[in-house]
Formats: C-alpha cells, structure tokens, sequence
C-alpha cells in the first residue's frame, strides 16, 4: 500500500515507475480484487494532497497502512459520463455535513475486510452553481470518526445493491444510499465547488491504474498462451504438409501462431513501456529541479494519460481475446482461465470515464489547452527521440518508419484543428476514437525504438565480448545465451511492432481525414 507513497505516513518513496513495475504482476493476479488497494492509494493522495492536517492524521494515514479502503463516488443514475449533473446534496451541519443521494457503480463501496471505509464523494452544496464547478468534494466514513480519531457509531449510509456484472466478480460494485435517516455525516475535503479539480488528482490515478489493468491482463494471458504454444503438440511443420509421416510438432512452429504470440508479446511490452514513460514523466512533473522540466512533463502526462487509459484498455482486452484464440479450444474452456480475464478487462474500457470519453479528452481539451502547447511538446518530444534512433546504423530504417508515421499523426492532427476552427465539432468528434488508436500506436512505435536501440547497443557488446564477428556467430550466440536472446528478441517485437501493427495507421488515418461522414444524419 505505501508503495510510491510519502514517507512521513510510512510509506516508501519509490519512483512511480518502479511502482507500476510493481503492480503489474498483482494486478495481473485479480484484476478486480487489485481495485481495492487501487482505489484506497488514490484517496490517500487525494487526502494527503487537499485534506486538512486532521484528515490526513485519521484518515489518509490508515488508508496507506491499508487499515481501511477508501472508494471514489461520482457515478449517480442520471450522471454517468456526465459527472457534472450529479444531484447528491451536502448541507452543513456544525462543523460537518449531512449528505443525501444516490451513487452507482461504487467499486468497493462495501465490504467487511477492514473495518472502515472512507467515501470520497462528489457532491453539491445548496446553492451551487449548476455543472462541473459546483461540485465540492467530500469524505464520508462508513463508520463516523470522532474528533480524536476512534471511531464512533455506524454512518447512515448503506449498499442497497450489488450489481451482477459479466466480469470482476472479485470487485463488489455497489449501489450506495446516503442518508436515507437524513444522519449521513460528511467531513468536506478542501474548498467549496473545487470538488471535481481535487477528484481530477485521482481520477487521473485511477485512468493509469486502468491502462495498467490492460496491461497486466495482457501480460498474464500472453504468459499462459505461450506456455501453451510450446507444450501443445498439433500438425505438421508447413514445409511438411504433405508428408504424413512427418513429426508432429508444438502449435509454436506454425507460422500463424507465432504471428498472434508476437503480437501479443509486441502489444504487451509496448503498453508497459507507455506506461512506464506516463510514470516517469507524473514523477518529473512533481521533482524535476527547474521548472521548465517540471512544466514540459506534465503537458507529457497530461496528453498521455487519456492514451494510456483508453488505449491500453482496448489493447488489453484485444490481447486476452488473442490469448484464447491462440489456444483453441482449450483457450475457450473456464480451466484455462482466460475467459475471466477477457470478461474483467472488458470493464476498463468503461470506467474511469468511457474509452470514446477520453478520446474526446485527447482532441478537446487536451491538444487544445494553451494553444496546442502540450500536443507541440509532446510531437517535439517524440520527434527528438526518433531522430536519435533513426541516427543509429541497424535501428534506422525502423525509426524512419516510426517518423513517417509521426508524420501522418500530424497530418491528421492537423485536418482536425481545421475541422475545430471551422465550428464543424461533430466530424472531430467522429475522428476522436481512430485518432486517440493513432496516437497510441505513435507512442508505441517511439518507444519500442528507444529500446530497439539499447537492445541493438547491448547485443553488440555481447557480440564483442564473445568474439562473434559474422552473422552465423551472432545466431549461435543468441540461440545459446539467454541474455543475448533477450535483446534479439527485443529487436525483433520492435520491428514486428512497427511494420505489422502500427501500419493500422495507414487506415486509420484515412478513416480520419477521408472517412464517410453521412453517419452524422443517417436514419438509423
Ligand atoms: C465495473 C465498474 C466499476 C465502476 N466503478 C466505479 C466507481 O468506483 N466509482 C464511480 O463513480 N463510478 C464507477 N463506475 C461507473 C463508470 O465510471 C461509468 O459506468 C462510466 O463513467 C460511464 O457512465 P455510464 O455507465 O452512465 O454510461 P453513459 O454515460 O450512459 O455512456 C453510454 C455510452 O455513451 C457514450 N457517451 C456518453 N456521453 C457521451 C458524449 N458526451 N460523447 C460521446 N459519447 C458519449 C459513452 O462513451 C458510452 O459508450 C464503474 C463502472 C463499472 C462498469
């Protein structure tokens, strides 16, 4: 739980990065179970952030030791993605608040694992302005906390129902009613109508954390699909067709097989490296020494955040489901396990703000802010790093390609600020979602580069210490050296990155800058 956290509340301030690193074989054990610990680190930050010394002394502290969960609750029935037209309504009294309403889909709003829970809940004070910005941001425990820290009766507020959902059983998502006796205490976080600024901290957590549910989804069902090509026994070598006698061999040899497992593996390891940048750059953009650090990779994070939600969700579950046809039929029968993963990562495309929401994000307020500031800084940050891959001799011609790529994004990038400027917001809202996809597989392709090439450096210097000076001593020694294996590898999920999955670029754009548009009006 203290992982990444502020060490005067025992936690251990480790790079964020390293804790992705950390969380994702967890969350790759129970996507849905990981969503407790996940939610109560981000009310911790929230409260440790914006809370008064009191909430962070009796609330925050006991969050990061775990001792209690905490959840988010935005959602209401008539308030899903727009959050803004939530009705809950907080009134002062004393020195507190009593609240009253309605949240749904509250992950963890009940359980009997600790014996607190702490509600962060958007709600709107009397005579808020309507929308977003009269929304003021709330703590109410599910037992009451008395002044000095212990805890007093039980809060009037209760889960009136479980919902049955197709997947992440292991997380209960609830139904929660507060205040039904008009006696649901609340304790107000920061200032008044600055509710959805101070959620903004967690939600922007939570969209990571959910990138990193597709990742860590893929990551498990890429491991147990390979460990499956190279037991499964099935058919003959292609060369072999049509010699009956010929050895039978592993599904791992067949050339459509290793098609989807590279894919698998090329999509796993780009998403890790997306979120690892987005990690460095939230940990910068909060240490950095000097302030023009500190600026350029927040405007980093804050364009990568939405790509890393919405497109590492999608990815994640496109994996899974790559994960089950790689094994037939055995990848369709519940003892694999596959199928819980497919139907778990499924939600991650829904919460945290829907996939197509933070599509619009991408293109509507984030390339927009400060004139097109942070999407400049972000272009300039990849177009920096790709003229120093395409400089090195094996990893060049692939970063050329990455920099064509970077080219159509701009084109696109371009079309759409025509489409902005002109008033035309339905077709840019048509282009969000394939250009949020565009952006995802630029991202990759940049990153997988700069591994490429610190692959290609180490393999080198393998090469040089072994004496292997010709090609055929280069394949012997990748074949016999783990670690030099490792880098080949890493070269060729590069390569295969760049010219077999980020070439859904070509269409992509396409469907962007020349795609039918008659849906707008269509009958349908
Ligand atoms: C398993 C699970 C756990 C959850 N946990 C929590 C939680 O802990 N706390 C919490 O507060 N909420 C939680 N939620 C709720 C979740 O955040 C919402 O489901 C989500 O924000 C979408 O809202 P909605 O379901 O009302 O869909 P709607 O808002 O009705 O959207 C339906 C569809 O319309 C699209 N759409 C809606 N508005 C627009 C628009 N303006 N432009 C383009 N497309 C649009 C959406 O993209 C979507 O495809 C959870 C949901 C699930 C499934």
């Amino acid at each position: 739980m203290g992982l990444n956290s502020p060490e005067e509340v025992g936690g251990n301030p480790l790079p964020t990065a390293v804790s992705v690193g950390c969380s994702e074989p967890l969350i790759g054990a129970n996507i849905a179970f990981s969503t407790y610990p996940g939610l109560t680190r981000g009310v911790a930050h929230v409260l440790y952030a914006y809370g008064d010394d009191w909430l962070r002394e009796h609330v925050a502290q006991r969050l990061f030791a775990g001792e209690w969960t905490g959840t988010m609750g935005l959602t209401e029935p008539q308030a899903g993605s727009a959050v803004g037209d939530a009705k809950t309504l907080a009134e002062p009294h004393g020195e507190r608040y009593r609240i009253r309403g309605t949240k749904i889909f509250i992950s963890g709003g009940e359980q009997d694992i600790t014996e607190n829970i702490a509600h962060l809940v958007l709600a709107r004070t009397p005579d808020a302005p309507a929308g977003v910005k009269g929304l003021s941001l709330f703590i109410v425990p599910k037992v009451r906390i008395n002044g000095d820290g212990s805890l007093g009766e039980r809060n009037d507020v209760v889960c009136a129902g479980i919902e049955e959902k197709m997947g992440m059983h292991g997380s209960a998502t609830c139904v929660m009613s507060f205040g039904d006796h008009d006696a649901c205490e609340a304790i107000r976080v920061g200032k008044e109508h600055d509710g959805i600024r101070m959620m903004f901290m967690l939600m922007n957590e939570a969209r990571i954390g959910t990138g990193l549910h597709g990742l860590s989804a893929a990551a498990t069902c890429y491991g147990i699909a390979l460990e499956y090509a190279k037991e499964r026994i099935q058919g003959v070598a292609i060369a072999d067709m049509r010699n009956p006698e010929a050895p039978r061999v592993p599904i791992i040899a067949h050339p459509d097989v290793r098609r989807m497992l590279f894919s698998m593996k090329a999509k796993t390891e780009g998403m890790r490296a997306l979120l690892y940048k987005a990690a460095d750059c939230a940990e910068w953009a909060e240490r950095a020494a000097d302030e023009e650090a500190r600026t350029r990779h927040g405007h980093l994070l804050e364009i990568l955040t939405p790509i890393v939600k919405a497109y590492c969700s999608d990815v994640g579950f496109d994996v899974a489901v790559t994960a089950v046809q790689t094994m037939g039929g055995a990848g369709y029968v519940h003892e694999s396990g596959l199928e819980q993963y497919v139907r778990d990562v499924k939600a991650a495309s829904i919460y945290e703000g829907t996939n197509g929401i933070q599509a619009l994000d991408l293109i509507g307020r984030k390339m927009t802010r400060e004139h097109g500031r942070y999407f400049i800084t972000f272009m300039d940050e990849v177009e920096k790093s790709l003229a120093a891959s395409a400089a090195h001799g094996v990893v060049g011609p692939l970063a050329n390609r990455v920099q064509e790529e970077q080219g159509r994004v701009r084109e696109v990038a371009g079309a759409l600020a025509m489409a902005g400027m002109s008033g035309d917001l339905q077709t840019s809202a048509l282009m969000a979602t394939p250009f949020l996809t565009m952006m995802g597989n630029l991202s990759v392709g940049w990153l997988l580069c700069e591994q490429a090439v610190i692959a290609a450096d180490a393999l080198d210097a393998l090469a040089a210490q072994a004496g292997a000076k010709t090609p055929e001593a280069r394949a012997v020694l990748t074949e016999s050296s783990s670690e030099a294996g490792f880098y080949a590898n890493k070269l060729h999920t590069a390569e295969f990155f760049v010219r077999n999955v980020m070439v859904q670029n070509l269409g992509l754009a396409r469907e962007c800058t020349d795609g039918y548009r008659g849906i707008l009006q269509a009958p349908i």
